[in-house]
């Protein structure tokens, strides 16, 4: 990390504590985060009704340049990848991602760089966790989606933290940087299109269940049963799926939020119709919607996903026990929009 703060690392009550700092009116404050949330303007010659000294004081303070970021992909197919560079990691960066469909305009966020969690099917936990990622450069993936939705004359209508990194190891620079995402003087979009994608760390999400606070809380389940589970999430001790489900009915008790239950569907290991059946008895009752994810094969891994067929009597199962069921698109397949692909393709180049 270079020794400066970055810029979009400040909340409005810290821009305005800074203008307080240097003298300045409150308001000189509200200017600033304007110019970077509201415009995404980092640098500050960019910022033309800020005074000079306050300028120079910035550039002296913080990390003001821009985002560094590297697009592939195709919008036409619906799906952009971003590659942020980190500041202080020659060719290592993060993954964030625009997806297009319909209405609904995503960015997928990055929470860590590399991952410890290290789900067999998933390529971000290949190479282990390099390091946790600061609030600004959860933002800095957010400004970047936010400038390449706005080329396609799309504004960003939803947020989901399921990039590469496990959101409840990072916990208060993710929910600082979705607070400043979501602050309607800042990133503007509302709580309820923001989810928080998680492994299940009991402690992470009894915090965020206490915050109260809108957002979605997504767990990944990818299992019918405990045994299973273990078996694909090597986290997976760290939450039973009771467990689970038990904090589900807590955060729709102190959110009025119902979860989203993610299963990636992997042929021959977890999307049988047996596994159906047995996923919809555990389900039966709770209140949340299972998302299937038809699994984003991966470049070095021989996990397949099951036909579309499968895919929809498993989705048929689920709703003829009453479960809620959405089915996630086939998307950015060709661009290795799955979690990490990117970042190992990148660093295999570089290194
Ligand atoms: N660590 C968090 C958030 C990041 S992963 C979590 O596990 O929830 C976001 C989701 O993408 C998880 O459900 C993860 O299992 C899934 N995922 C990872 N690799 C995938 C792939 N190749 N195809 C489909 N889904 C994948």
């Amino acid at each position: 990390m270079s020794a400066k703060r970055r810029i979009t690392d400040l909340s409005l009550a810290e821009f305005c504590e800074f203008a307080a700092a240097q003298h300045q009116r409150p308001f000189r404050g509200q200017q600033l985060f304007d110019w970077v949330m509201g415009r995404g303007v980092c640098s500050v010659s960019g910022m033309s009704n800020v005074a000079k000294p306050l300028r120079e004081a910035l550039e002296a303070h913080f990390d003001c340049s821009p985002p560094r970021v590297q697009w592939s992909g195709d919008a036409a197919s619906g799906t952009e990848k971003a590659f942020v560079q980190l500041s202080d990691a020659a060719g290592d960066g993060v993954e964030a991602v625009l997806i297009m469909e319909g209405e609904r305009t995503t960015a997928c966020l990055s929470s860590q760089a590399g991952c410890p969690v290290a789900c067999v099917f998933c390529a971000s936990g290949v190479l282990g966790l390099r390091r946790n990622l600061t609030r600004g450069e959860i933002v800095d993936q957010f400004l970047a989606v936010r400038e390449r939705a706005q080329s396609h004359g799309r504004r960003v209508s939803n947020i989901v933290v399921m990039g590469m990194g496990e959101p409840m190891l990072n916990y208060s620079a993710v929910i600082e940087a979705l607070d400043i995402i979501h602050d309607p003087k800042g990133g503007g979009i509302g709580a309820r299109h923001i989810t928080i994608s998680t492994v299940g760390l009991e402690k992470g999400v009894a915090r965020l269940t206490a915050e109260g606070k809108q957002y979605t809380l997504a767990f990944s389940l990818h299992a019918p049963n405990d045994e299973l589970r273990r078996e694909l999430v090597p986290f997976a001790a760290a939450m039973s799926i009771d467990a689970m489900v038990q904090a589900a009915a807590a955060y729709l008790d102190g959110t009025g939020r119902e979860v989203t239950f993610e299963y990636v569907l992997l042929d021959e290991v977890n999307a049988s119709s047996d596994d159906a059946h047995e996923l919809a008895r555990r389900l039966r009752g709770v209140r949340g919607t299972v998302n299937l994810i038809p699994y984003n094969e991966n470049p070095g891994f021989n996990w397949k996903r099951p036909s579309p067929e499968q895919v929809d009597h498993f989705a048929e199962i689920l709703r003829a026990a009453g479960v809620k069921v959405s089915v996630r698109k086939r998307k950015g397949h060709r661009i290795l929009a799955a979690c990490g692909q990117l970042r190992l393709q990148e660093l295999h180049r570089t290194h």
